[in-house]
């Protein structure tokens, strides 16, 4: 396992041995968040031979949905991934320092003064409005720069894209050649929904549309849309979600791995007395006499208010030494507490870690508890953990594995002792 590759990441002793700089970081750390590359590559293939013979790209927007665009580009780019989507140019540009080969389209699109971003990192503007495609018309005409751009028609969403009949409007000039187009493509509304009849007519308006950009190759499909079958995958895919473990498929088993751990730290162990309350607003009362953890996570972490519990609505559950226990009371925003009352006796200290994602519990699952779907759990995953990157081979592994996570083991003491303060107590 390798540590973040952002050195303001982690801070470094250079007196310590590699393993001993990571236990002495990761001590700084209320949680370790750990990205398993391995688990990326695995669904990217996956996806890939779903959509055989179209290629798979991958989107990685949004920092790779919270899984870090340049350590998941670099690694699918070994893995043999050729092109790649994120939403601005500043996000391409980080993954351009990444990966200098691959083909990068920015869906975001094309705005005046953009061309020369564009030509400096070689990506490619997803265009989406007949303006736009006259700016970088005009650009590539003044510089004689020849990257290529994608165009996108709107079947159906009403969000980005020509309209048909405007898209209609430039085939003359497509037919004309030397157009510069190298990609030509729509977006899927409800694809996660299978027997929405949205899709078909959206699969209808692209297929007339898109078999008149003679030679400009295709792509239709988001990680749902690959699942509706061969007559969406056209010659490319746009996996997104898919690769980092959220179900393309809701409504039957998710066929993809998780990719996400999270694990957070217990603060402290508290018992209340039956009948006292838990947290913010008193909202959730003891039944009998109870044991908390409380550990250190909380909303501004990622970790939604909305999975809070109280006396009539169960919350969100936490992975406390192997069992899964309740979250107690509101979550606040650093901390969350958990009732432990069913756990043997001193199977949680303080300093143990506890799973709030992973171990059975998936980024689907919490989206239930957060009210909302698993890409917005992953967009808001924060930026106050530790984040650890597994396989991938992005870097040199470590000689040991990571002292950072399981229930057992408990806190490492400090590896460079101070003297020892005066006692407090008597
Ligand atoms: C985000 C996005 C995707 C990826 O969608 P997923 O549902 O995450 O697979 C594909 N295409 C476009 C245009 C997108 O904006």
């Amino acid at each position: 396992m390798t540590m973040a590759s952002d050195p303001k990441t982690i801070p470094q002793s250079g007196l310590l041995s590699a393993e001993a700089n990571q236990a002495a970081a990761l001590a700084a750390y209320g949680g370790v968040l750990t990205v398993d590359l391995d688990a990326i590559i695995a669904n990217w293939r996956k996806l890939e031979k779903t959509a055989v013979p179209a290629e798979c790209s991958a989107v990685i927007k949004a920092d790779a949905y919270g899984c870090g665009a340049a350590e998941v580009a670099r690694a699918l780019s070994k893995a043999g991934c050729k092109t790649f989507f994120v939403a601005t140019i500043e996000e391409a540009r980080k993954v351009r320092a990444a990966v200098p080969e691959p083909t990068i389209y920015v869906l975001g699109g094309y705005f005046q003064n953009t061309g020369e971003h564009y030509a400096k990192i070689n990506c490619r503007p997803v265009i989406g409005d007949l303006n736009e495609l006259a700016e970088w018309d005009v650009f590539c005409r003044r510089t004689g720069w020849t990257g290529g751009a994608a165009v996108h028609i709107d079947t159906g969403m009403n969000r980005l894209g020509l309209t048909l009949s405007e898209a209609q409007a430039i085939i003359p000039r497509i037919n004309a050649g030397d157009h510069g187009i190298t990609l030509v493509m729509s977006h899927l509304a409800s694809a996660e929904q299978l027997n929405s009849p949205v899709n078909a007519k959206q699969l209808a308006s692209f297929r007339a549309i898109a078999s008149e950009f003679s030679g400009v190759p295709a792509a239709l499909a988001n990680s749902s849309g690959i699942f509706l079958g061969a007559p969406f995958q056209f010659d490319l895919v746009r996996p997104g979600a898919a690769l980092y473990g959220v179900n393309p498929t809701p409504e039957a088993d998710n066929p993809m791995q998780p990719v996400v751990d999270l694990k957070a730290r217990i603060v402290q162990t508290r018992t209340v007395e039956r009948g006292e309350s838990v947290g913010y607003g008193a909202t959730w009362t003891a039944r009998r006499p109870t044991k908390l953890a409380i550990i250190a996570a909380g909303y501004a972490d990622g970790y939604f208010r909305a999975a809070s519990s109280n006396d009539g609505t169960r919350g969100a559950e936490v992975i406390v030494a192997g069992k899964r226990c309740p979250v107690a009371g509101r979550v606040s925003m650093d901390l969350i507490a958990i009732d432990i009352s069913d756990l043997p006796p001193n199977a949680a200290r303080r300093g143990h870690m506890v799973t709030l994602l992973g171990e059975g519990i998936t980024v689907d699952e919490l989206a239930h508890h957060f009210g909302t779907i698993g890409y917005e759990v992953l967009t808001s995953l924060g930026r106050r953990y530790a984040r650890l990157y597994k396989g991938g081979n992005v870097e040199e592994p470590l000689a040991q594995p990571a002292p950072a996570s399981t229930a057992e083991q408990p806190p490492s003491p400090p590896p460079i002792q101070q003297p020892a303060p005066p006692p407090l107590l008597g």
